[in-house]
């Protein structure tokens, strides 16, 4: 048994041992007990999908096993709201004498308060807490313009986050060693969150690196040419398990280097893992993000349709256009949807049928395995043409020459509508009035030449009353 100073260890999105910053500072200072708080009531406000809250109950058990095999114990507390944690947390330091607090930061704005708010709480019983960024590889506001502002634009980040990020910045933390028992038992992981595809989203360390090597081996040329076709299986789905932080960045990046030569691979790849960078940036640095507001302050007072019973088409999947209905629907069925199927669904929404953005993100939320606070705001940002670096208003998505070039023989909208499976490549993208009324498939909601017209005519008026 060890008589050391206890460490506290607080786990929230980082539910690894290999590139866990705070966990590897924290076992170097002595020994560690690790604490997760449940906070039902807050998720639920956040819109956390329950299949997301699922996924992260079965990964702490597990995660809690891997603990335990290094000795580590780790405690549950539940909670309803973050303003508990502070108090919840004096009270644990004081049972267990402890001095030191460790945790990895969150960005959006209720977290960073909260954060905050425990730091201050902690100080006055000479608890010092140790924060690290190991959620990204640069730490917000440490990738800035010349005059020291945050990039508003993303290749310009980009361009500053590769300059900046040497082969010491790429490489993961280490697990930490093996410690000596504590008198301290490791709590049951109750039961919370929703069902999810467990065919689909394993939990263990075990499977996640094997998602992430077999991914990085086979994606050699591949991953450039192919990651936009949704119904090839061309891209990591790696997701969900970074954004309840089952695997680390840097873990990625180092099997990235340490796998594959291909340098087109690397760069896009690369790419998209920025983009997850520059999103967190953005959410640290502006709390407007947080705060249900647009980046571009003016677009705030544009006007969205109020039509509740046209949301909820879009919502059930049943638009009549086949590629935005075959999106929603393997939303639901799955957890995931494919990134360019990500960007046509949100601009039919925001862009044809002008529904305010952020009832999509919160639907998106309420069903995404991966539903992430930063990508989530700044991916449907970027849709509604509101955000930084977003699509201009002028350029709207055909959700029909979006299918032809990117679902060329309609083989993911057969999957997941398969009422228009008999219908062959060349029509099923637009399936005849006839068809859609034989195979009982809505027809069109909407006339997209119209619509079009339509919301460039208001986006241009806007703009020119807005100057
Ligand atoms: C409207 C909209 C909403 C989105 N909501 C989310 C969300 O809630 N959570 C989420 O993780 N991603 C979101 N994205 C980004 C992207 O669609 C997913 O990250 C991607 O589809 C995940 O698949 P993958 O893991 O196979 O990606 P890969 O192509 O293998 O990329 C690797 C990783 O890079 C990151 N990444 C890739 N593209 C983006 C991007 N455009 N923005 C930010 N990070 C990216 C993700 O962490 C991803 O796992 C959204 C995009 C849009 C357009």
């Amino acid at each position: 048994m060890s008589h050391s100073p206890l460490h506290l260890i607080w786990f929230r999105n980082d539910l690894r041992l290999n590139d866990n910053p705070a966990l590897f500072n924290a076992a170097k200072a002595g020994s560690v007990v690790g604490v997760f708080f449940i906070c039902e009531k807050q998720w639920q406000e956040h819109n956390d999908s329950p299949a997301k809250l699922g996924l992260i109950a079965d990964r702490l058990r597990e995660f809690s096993k891997e603990l335990k095999q290094k000795n580590i114990p780790l405690k549950i507390i539940a909670v309803d709201y973050f303003t508990e944690i502070p108090g919840k947390l004096t009270q644990f330091c004081k049972k267990h004498a402890i001095h030191d607090l460790w945790f990895n930061n969150e960005y959006p704005l209720n977290e960073k308060k909260r954060d905050d708010q425990t730091e201050q709480e902690l100080k006055k019983i000479s608890v010092t807490s140790h924060r690290f960024n190991g959620d990204v590889i640069l730490p917000p506001g440490s990738v800035l313009n010349n005059s020291g502002s945050m990039f508003q634009v993303f290749t310009p980040f980009s361009n500053a986050w590769r300059l900046r990020a040497n082969p010491e910045i790429l490489t993961a933390f280490k697990p930490p060693r093996k410690q000596s028992e504590l008198a301290i038992e490791s709590d049951e992981i109750p039961q919370f969150g929703g069902e999810y595809r467990t065919d689909l989203w394993q939990v263990t360390t075990k499977s996640i690196h094997s998602r992430l090597h077999k991914f990085v081996e086979r994606s050699e040329q591949s991953y450039k040419e192919l990651r936009d076709f949704p119904a090839i299986n061309a891209t990591s789905t790696l997701s969900p398990y970074l954004t309840i932080g089952a695997v680390g960045i840097r873990e990625c990046i180092q099997v990235l280097i340490e796998t594959n030569s291909d340098e087109a691979f690397h760069r896009q790849w690369l790419t998209e893992l920025i983009w997850r960078e520059f999103y967190r940036h953005l959410i640290a640095t502006n709390p407007r993000l947080s705060q249900g507001l647009c980046f571009k302050p003016v677009a705030d007072n544009l006007q969205w349709q109020v039509n509740q019973s046209n949301f909820q088409r879009w919502c059930d999947g049943k638009t009549g256009f086949p590629i935005v209905d075959a999106g929603m629907r393997q939303l639901k069925q799955t957890g995931w949807m494919h990134n360019r199927v990500r960007m046509i669904t949100a601009a039919f929404l925001t862009k044809l049928l002008r529904i305010d953005w952020r009832l999509g993100e919160a639907h998106f939320m309420q069903h995404l395995m991966d539903g992430d606070f930063a990508s989530n705001n700044g991916g449907w940002q970027w849709s509604a043409s509101v955000g930084a670096d977003s699509v201009p208003y002028f350029r709207i998505f055909n959700p029909y020459r979006q299918a032809e070039k990117f679902d060329p023989q309609g083989n993911y909208v057969r999957k997941f509508v398969p009422e228009l499976s008999s219908i062959n490549d060349k029509k099923i993208h637009q399936p005849s009035t006839l068809s859609c009324e034989t195979l009982g498939y809505p027809n069109p909601m909407i006339d997209y030449a119209s619509e079009r017209k339509k919301t460039l005519e208001i986006w241009s008026e806007f703009l020119n009353t807005a100057r």
